[in-house]
């Protein structure tokens, strides 16, 4: 054996960083909060839409504006090393459903209420809270024009938050007006900050000019008083845009949904117009954002359909977790119902295909498995049962099996008697073992 080919010990691979596996227990949770999501939805008929992960990197390039945090410095980009063709990593799925409704016109009879769920990708500095995948949740809401839509969104967003008994979510609110109402502002945002040049980081003189409502989304601490001070989109709305805001703040107010009014919300895309909002939280630190949308009536032009408003938050489903625990709050997995105990391997057959018919039932059941030595002792096979969480021990004894019969005992529930029950009918006591919680 020359020494290249020893056998050596593999060097272990580790997943990218800010990149998580997702493992149990959490996945139990993460489910949880999934279908909690996906009922939310019907409740409100909004109908899933998957697309690629993958798309061209023009579309968000166009989608989201150049002079963005994610198109400058936070997208995966890549090269198809077949074709040539320039892809990224779609770090919001907002530009990905636009140009999905546009390509299969799904707009041709009227509006559409869609949602979507799945990972999303930023090139960010990993930190609590910020990740490089990352899920979301997100709603839109195409082809329709009016503020109830805007209302809607948000409504729907608290009715989750309190479906989940989240504390201390507040409402942010502002409105970013429509373009000609942008430029008046923009000319007085780039005076004011024209005349405190010198406390702008590099970063923000660069786009004063370029993008200066970028400036007001800077987190930059020496910052904030004059970004504080600077001319407020709202003093610049006209009559229209006013009142469509006021219309969404009427519905909000009539569901008693409170909300702050705040004037320096702009959002990290450049596709907004209108009412723009966040759900945000201090308990998280400085991550304390767990849903942000607003309106965007020009993308779909932008995107090359034909003109057609629309609205959509995203929610981040790791903080809104995260939020969950802080507040012991945590959505608990469904418990097991039964542990299957087999002293002898002889009657695996039978035990199949009894737990077989309770699982058709909707019985969620663990059957013990065999090691090197065949089936463990009955103690060792009561620790697993009991260690596995699961309410009842099915035991499937040689004594009972000769009388066609199955003990049940409850683990959790001392006050709940041992019950011999006949293989014959089960059909009759698989309820019995499901949690009706
Ligand atoms: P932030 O200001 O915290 O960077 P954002 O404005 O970039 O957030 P959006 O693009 O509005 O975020 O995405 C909607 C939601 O997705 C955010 O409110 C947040 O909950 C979540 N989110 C965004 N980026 C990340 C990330 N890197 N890791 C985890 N969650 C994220
Ligand atoms: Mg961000």
């Amino acid at each position: 054996m020359t020494e290249s080919n020893v056998p050596r010990k593999a060097e272990k691979l580790m997943a990218v960083k800010g990149m998580n596996d997702l493992l149990p227990p959490d996945s139990a949770r993460w489910e949880a909060l999934e279908e909690r999501v996906r009922a939310l939805m019907r409740r409100y008929a909004y109908e899933n839409i998957r697309t690629p992960i993958v798309e061209p990197t023009a579309l968000f390039v166009r989608g989201l504006g150049e002079v963005t945090d994610i198109v400058e410095k936070e997208m995966y980009s890549f090269e198809d090393r077949l074709n040539g063709e320039q892809l990224t990593l779609r770090p919001e799925n907002t530009a990905g459903v636009v140009r999905a409704v546009v390509e299969h016109t799904l707009l041709y009879n009227g509006g559409k209420r869609l949602y979507y769920f799945g990972p999303m990708f930023r090139h960010e500095r990993p930190q609590r809270g910020r990740y490089r995948q990352f899920h979301q949740v997100g709603a839109e809401a195409l082809g329709f024009a009016g503020p109830e839509l805007d209302a809607e969104l948000i409504l729907m967003a608290d009715a989750l938050w309190k479906e989940l008994g989240l504390q201390g979510v507040e409402l942010q609110m502002n409105s970013l007006g429509q373009p000609e109402e942008r430029n008046l502002h923009r000319a007085a945002l780039i005076a004011h900050f024209e005349a405190h040049v010198e406390v702008l980081d590099a970063e923000s003189r660069r786009r004063l000019h370029l993008n200066p409502l970028r400036l007001l989304d800077s987190k930059n601490p020496d910052m904030q008083p004059v970004i504080e001070s600077a001319p407020k989109l709202l003093d610049f709305l006209g009559n229209a845009s006013r009142a469509h805001l006021d219309a969404v703040l009427a519905i909000l107010d009539a569901n008693q949904v409170s909300y702050t009014m705040n004037p320096r919300l702009v959002r990290g895309m450049d596709y907004y117009n209108l009412t723009v909002f966040e759900f945000v939280t201090t308990q998280l630190g400085s991550q304390g954002t767990i849903c942000g949308g607003g309106r965007y009536d020009y993308l779909v032009e932008q995107i090359g359909g034909k003109p057609a408003p629309a609205v959509g938050w995203a929610i981040g489903i790791e903080r809104v977790l995260e939020l969950l625990k802080a507040q012991e709050g945590a959505l608990a997995a469904p418990a097991l119902d039964a542990y299957a105990i087999v002293p002898d391997a002889a009657a695996l057959p039978q035990v199949a295909a009894c737990l077989q018919r309770l699982r058709s039932k909707g019985v969620s059941v663990l059957m013990h498995a065999s090691g090197d030595a065949g089936m463990a002792s009955m103690k060792n096979q009561f620790k697993r049962a009991d260690s596995s969480g699961a309410r009842y021990a099915l035991v499937f004894g040689a004594d009972e099996l000769a009388q066609g019969c199955v003990t049940v005992k409850a683990l959790r529930d001392a006050s709940v008697a041992q019950r011999t029950l006949p293989l014959g009918d089960w059909a009759q006591w698989a309820d019995s073992l499901q949690s009706t919680a």
